[in-house]
């Protein structure tokens, strides 16, 4: 008898923006996570995993069925969720749905012996001022206090408006805004003494190298699912972006 090693595969993915209207991605996103995710031991979802999240009380049947398909990978795989800028709202009641655990913004984590770094992304875009006042409004207890108050209805609204505005402002930035700064990635790594980092974001799947100070460092840039399943396979060995089509 052979024993099988064990599995030692983890799974990066982001920015799926997840919405009822794109069962394209939904589709994609189920069968990977029946297909592929089991055979990893650990799931990082960096963000973005929905278009946008109104509040943990949207029981809609969308969602639970989302949180139903993450729950059953969770009985062998470790999932962890980190907020992203369209997400921001998702919270522990969701999060234990799912069976996934909550990780702070910015995470270093020990994966197979080696020091990673790892986060959303929008918060190495310091060039987007705009946005980074936002995002530090949007993050204080206050405007969540208001924002988690409002009727559910009100705050659905309030997403889809700010969805389109959000369009609009971003269709008139420049593709540098909207990318990261240099300086912020080198901060948040020297910050966190890692030379290897992972984030999403950007939809600019990648892997950038560069030296710094003498030392080695590595970004890896995950990619979005607006056209096709995109992920990170991550091993002992190595790692590797993959992608699949989405099913016609
Ligand atoms: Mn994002």
């Amino acid at each position: 008898m052979t024993l099988s090693e064990s599995a030692s595969v983890s799974y990066f993915i982001a920015d799926l923006h997840l919405a009822e209207n794109r069962p394209d991605i939904t589709a994609c996103f189920l069968s990977f996570l029946k297909h592929q995710a089991p055979e990893a031991d650990k799931l990082f979802i960096l963000g973005d995993l929905f278009e946008y999240w109104v509040g943990d009380d949207d029981d809609n049947p969308f969602v639970l069925k989302i949180a139903e398909a993450l729950k059953a990978l969770s009985n062998n795989t470790e999932i962890f969720f980190i907020q992203g800028n369209r997400d921001f709202l998702l919270g522990k009641r969701y999060a234990l749905k799912c069976g996934m655990t909550l990780l702070d913004d910015v995470e270093k984590i020990t994966l197979y012996d080696k020091e990673l770094v790892i986060l959303h992304g929008d918060t190495l875009c310091t060039r987007d001022e705009g946005y980074q006042a936002f995002r530090k409004k949007s993050r204080s207890w206050w405007w969540q206090a208001i924002v988690k108050n409002l009727p559910l209805a009100l705050r659905k609204r309030i997403a889809e408006n700010y969805r389109k505005q959000s369009a609009d402002a971003t269709a008139m930035k420049s593709q540098d805004i909207m990318d990261v700064t240099q300086e912020e990635v080198e901060t948040t790594l020297v910050n966190n003494q890692c030379q290897l980092m992972i984030h999403g974001h950007t939809h600019r799947p990648n892997v950038h190298t560069f030296k710094a100070n003498n030392k080695e460092y590595t970004r890896v840039v995950l990619g979005d699912w607006y056209e096709q399943g995109a992920w990170l396979k991550f091993t002992p060995q190595g790692f590797e972006l993959l992608s699949e089509p989405f099913q016609r």
